[in-house]
């Protein structure tokens, strides 16, 4: 039999070093738990960076993935499918607006919201060829193509990556004030996660999409959301940016939009910014292929039809409290939305590592983000006798370790 160690040594051994994950070999996945290898039972609290909130292999997903798999996988573009349309229509029904535009990954949505908002700039505003810029927040993740390095301020993001696309100003999160001085008549976009998830999901000060808004309003810039891990419910509503009552220009959506079953990603936005694409102008061989529309049609019902959205926000509320109640020494803060909480560790913890592998063997998966956030973000089907379980491991972890 092979064990869990030797597939570890293939994946060191012929695969590229650009992770550094637990070392659980995941083999079988249900609802909120994972098994490993050799039949080991792990609550999963990662799910996928929020793709799986609809919970491993739903059977709706994979019902709705047999059957399309079956029917027809990929037309390109080039043809229509019968998947497409309905999708556009159910997507934009559900988030009010406009238009929808398909792709696969995230950081292609990005990419795509990033021309999208250049091209509306120059053909709209009336900015001059090649002056776009687009305002960006320090701590910022949108992905890892070259462009989107170059505007994080990760050094680890970026080094030895260069040279990068210019045209992208880097600002303090939570900073209107900020944003309001680098405004000028040449920003096309203001670009910003609602909750910083990467860099330990940080909740900017109240009100500052609102400032945003106005400010963008204010100076005809587009207000545009990357929604791709703190949408489609992880926060407790469909979009994080509700929490503000704002709405945004473009909104990027991607991981639980299929569910975690298939890459599919899109840019949502109303015709204005939409009906700068002209035939030919931007595309993708798999964006929009009937296989992925399928799954992301049934993702997004499942969403609703389950209340998962609603579910996020009360056993959010429940489980944050639970853990704020923990008495630990190594606690500086407790912060979160919905079913995404960050456990922020003080400096002299040791690092959030250590206590996400001591977790691992009280059989809960959490991946540690920015060194000393312990991050939380279990599928939104996860019950709440399920969340007292793992609060009774946090809970020991914290205090023995
Ligand atoms: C995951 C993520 C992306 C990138 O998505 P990929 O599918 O990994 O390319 C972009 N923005 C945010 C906020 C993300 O969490």
């Amino acid at each position: 039999m092979i064990k869990a160690t030797d597939y570890i040594e293939l994946e060191d051994h012929y695969g590229a070093h650009n992770y550094h994950p637990l070392d659980v070999v995941v083999a079988r996945a249900e609802g909120a738990w994972v098994w490993d290898v050799d039949g080991t039972k792990y609550l999963d609290f990662l799910a996928a960076y929020s793709a799986v909130n609809q919970g491993h292999c739903h059977p709706r997903l994979v019902a709705a993935m047999v059957r399309q798999a079956g029917r027809v996988g990929l037309t390109s573009r080039a043809f229509r499918n019968d998947q497409l349309g309905p999708f556009c229509k159910e997507v934009t029904e559900l988030t009010g607006f406009g238009r929808v535009l398909p792709m696969n990954s995230g950081a292609e949505a990005v990419e795509t919201a990033i021309k999208a908002a250049r091209k509306w700039a120059y053909t709209v505003k009336g900015v001059p060829d090649g002056q776009a810029e687009i305002l960006v927040f320090e701590g910022n993740f949108h992905g890892r193509t070259t462009t989107i390095v170059g505007f994080s301020s990760e050094a680890d993001y970026r080094a030895g990556f260069g040279p990068f696309t210019p045209g992208f100003r880097l600002l303090p999160y939570g900073d209107a004030d900020a944003v309001a001085k680098a405004l000028h008549p040449n920003v096309a976009a203001i670009l910003v996660e609602p909750i910083q998830g990467e860099s330990g999901i940080v909740v900017p000060p109240d009100g500052f999409l609102r400032r945003l808004r106005q400010l963008a309003d204010q100076h005809r810039a587009l207000l545009v959301v990357d929604e791709i891990q703190s949408g489609l419910g992880r926060t407790g509503k469909l979009f994080a940016y509700q929490h503000e009552g704002v709405r945004p220009d473009i909104v990027i959506i991607g991981k639980a939009l299929s569910g975690g079953m298939y890459p599919v990603s899109a840019i949502l936005a109303d015709d204005e910014v939409m009906d700068v694409f002209q035939p030919g102008q931007h595309g993708s061989t798999f964006g929009g292929n009937p296989l992925g529309m399928a799954i992301a049609r049934e993702a997004l019902r499942v969403l609703v039809d389950e209340g998962l959205v609603e579910r996020s926000a009360e056993l959010g509320d429940y489980f944050l409290g639970k853990l704020r109640a923990i008495r630990s020494p190594h606690i500086a803060e407790i912060r979160g939305r919905g079913l995404w909480i960050g456990i922020q560790l003080k400096p002299e913890a040791g690092g959030a590592r250590r206590f996400c592998e001591a977790l691992q063997r009280e059989g809960l998966l959490c991946k540690e983000t920015h060194a000393t956030v312990i991050r939380i973000a279990p599928p939104l089907v996860i019950t709440r006798d399920e969340i007292d379980w793992a609060t009774e491991r946090i809970a020991k972890v914290l205090t023995t370790l």
